[in-house]
């Protein structure tokens, strides 16, 4: 069974997103297995973030989630990694289609609410990063 790392960031919590998010994944059919509601170190963030490192966005992005509550979860399911993708919709809203949790509550890059992990080694990666080992 394939497991994915979810994340709702500040700007979901402190919208009060997390039930409507969590309900669109399980009525999806797939399955949390693990869920915390977290503050955010910088130190996790720059690792998770890892890949951005070099990017211009980088320091905002973490500096904007920072000490702040994020519920980090993992998620299973056949092919769950491709459907949380499909289900979070595009980073840009602007691109992100109607359906998709981006596109129906997100209008700003820097405020779309929700990572979902890209593939299975960015899954492994990234739930032993907000979980540890135990999975
Ligand atoms: P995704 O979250 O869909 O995997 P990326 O991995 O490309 O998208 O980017 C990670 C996060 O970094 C995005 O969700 C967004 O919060 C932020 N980000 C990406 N690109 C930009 C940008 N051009 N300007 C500001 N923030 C950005
Ligand atoms: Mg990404």
């Amino acid at each position: 069974m394939e497991r994915t790392f979810v994340m709702i960031k500040p700007d979901g919590v402190e919208r009060g997103l997390v039930g409507e998010i969590i309900s669109r994944i399980e009525n999806k059919g797939l399955k949390l297995i693990q869920l915390k509601l977290i503050f955010a170190s910088p130190d996790i963030l720059e690792n998770h973030y890892m890949e951005h490192r070099n990017k211009p966005f980088f320091k905002d992005l973490v500096d904007s989630m920072k000490d702040k509550p994020v519920l980090a979860m993992v998620v299973e399911g056949e092919n769950s990694i491709k459907l949380m993708r499909i289900m979070v919709g595009d980073k840009d809203p602007l691109c992100a289609l109607p359906g998709t949790i981006r596109g129906d509550y997100a209008i700003e890059t820097t405020k779309n609410l929700i990572h979902a992990s890209d593939s299975r080694e960015s899954a492994v990666r990234e739930i032993t990063i907000w979980f540890g080992d135990i999975l």
